[in-house]
């Protein structure tokens, strides 16, 4: 059997050369139009593939899904199902979208049922989250906060090397991508008060993230290893931890981030399978001190994705901020689950854990404005509109992201968010 990745695979579907979307990624997003109501799809070029037409066409025998699995406004329920299932599945629509595979191709009639224009579609948040977990898995990021707020000379606190360093954030506000957020108000302390004030952050701050999405997992009392843990996750999309470091920097000590974070975090809509992206699996950084026991891991784990950064002012233009890759995190994500399992926790179908902020080792690969402006002692250049320390009102963040391997390119698509004023 070809696999679904091969290379030379090419769809009838006809993709751009520059697309985030070949039949090599079929990533899974839930999509409405004016005509169809919410359901799932699979992106192919510039056209969405409606899973629930297939399915009521009868192209998903002796898979387990029943129709309403699709007929649905998550993906949750097509998760239930697990690893071998949704991989089934991906399988199957990459044959049919195949080129010289007649089995859907040329049937007028059908295929105008079940491709939909993605400029037609509003995207929804692809799943329903039960959890949200936020890392801090990035070495260069973790060292240049611990620098700009502790001690220059011992960046790292001595748990860092030691522990995929996490904490639970907020599932309520984690938004799709294309949804405003206001700018947060609430208690800061300006520099050199003894008492705090109140009103709308001052340094609203982005974290280029990604996350990754899980299947149920094991049952409580029981952990994945870092050898099962691909098993338990579905897939990625990027992410958005909108911060208000001013917020934050007041908030946080000592129990961590809270009303600095959970006022709104942004999810791209696509999710792109664990299996599209193993071909872009890379080795990560050497971990030294070893790692205990559970934390270590066989094979490449990291992966290799080009991410970039923009700000677009109110009606001005795109304009670059970072450019870093998901290759330099520390701690990977069989690592991090294989961690946040290791007391008995148990995941959910559905959770979602993202990635910390992805620094690079390069001052243009910074993954927020508090390291690209240092602490807003620089300034970042937007071109001839401007400059920034932080995010303006009416400025959009937005984030992309793509692997490239033997001429095949997987993507994401975008996260994008604007920020309203403050009310
Ligand atoms: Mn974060």
């Amino acid at each position: 059997m070809i696999s679904a990745n091969d290379p030379s695979l090419t769809s009838w579907v006809n993709v751009p050369s520059n697309s985030d979307f070949p039949i090599q990624n079929l990533p899974f997003g839930v999509f409405k139009t004016a005509q169809l109501s919410a359901r799932v799809g699979v992106a192919i070029g510039e056209h969405i593939v409606d899973l629930k037409s297939l399915h009521v066409l009868g192209y998903f025998e002796n898979l387990p899904f029943r129709i309403e699995d699709f007929d649905t406004d998550t993906l949750n329920p097509i998760m239930k199902y697990g690893k071998k299932a949704t991989r089934d599945l991906r399988n199957r629509i990459s044959k049919l979208l195949r080129s010289g595979v007649t089995d859907l191709q040329g049937k007028e009639h059908h295929v105008s049922q079940v491709l939909a224009a993605m400029a037609d579609a509003e995207m929804l948040l692809p799943v329903h989250v039960g959890d949200y977990t936020d890392f801090y898995s990035s070495i260069e990021h973790a060292t240049n906060v611990g620098i700009m707020f502790r001690d220059p000379a011992n960046a790292l606190l001595p748990n860092w090397k030691h522990i995929p360093v996490g904490y639970h954030g907020r599932a309520s506000s984690i938004v799709v991508s294309g949804t405003p957020l206001r700018r947060p108000k609430g208690q800061q302390i300006p520099n050199d008060a003894t008492q705090p004030v109140y009103g709308a952050s001052k340094l609203l701050d982005f974290e280029l993230e990604m996350a990754f999405i899980t299947y149920d997992g094991k049952a409580l009392g029981e952990s994945i290893s870092t050898a099962e843990a691909e098993d338990f996750i579905f897939g990625m999309v990027l992410f958005n931890d909108w911060s208000a470091r001013d917020i934050q920097k007041w908030e946080y000590v000592p129990l961590g981030p809270f009303l600095g974070k959970n006022f709104g975090s942004s999810a791209s809509p696509w999710i792109v399978t664990l299996d599209a992206l193993e071909p872009f699996k890379v080795a990560g950084p050497e971990q030294e001190p070893k790692v205990l026991d559970y934390l270590t891991y066989e094979g490449d784990k990291n992966y290799d994705i080009d991410l970039t950064v923009y700000i677009q002012p109110e009606g001005g233009s795109e304009h670059v901020v970072s450019e870093s890759n998901f290759k330099y995190m520390y701690w990977n994500l069989c690592q991090q689950l294989a961690h946040h399992t290791v007391n008995g926790c148990n995941m959910r179908n559905g959770d979602m854990l993202a990635s910390g902020t992805i620094s690079g080792p390069v001052e243009s690969s910074y993954g927020s404005m508090l390291e690209l402006s240092w602490k807003g002692s620089k300034t970042v250049k937007l071109g001839d509109e401007g400059e920034r320390k932080f995010i303006a009102d009416g400025d959009t963040v937005i984030m992309r992201g793509h692997a490239t391997k033997d001429g095949v390119r997987i993507g994401f698509g975008e996260v994008s968010g604007k920020i309203l004023p403050a009310n």
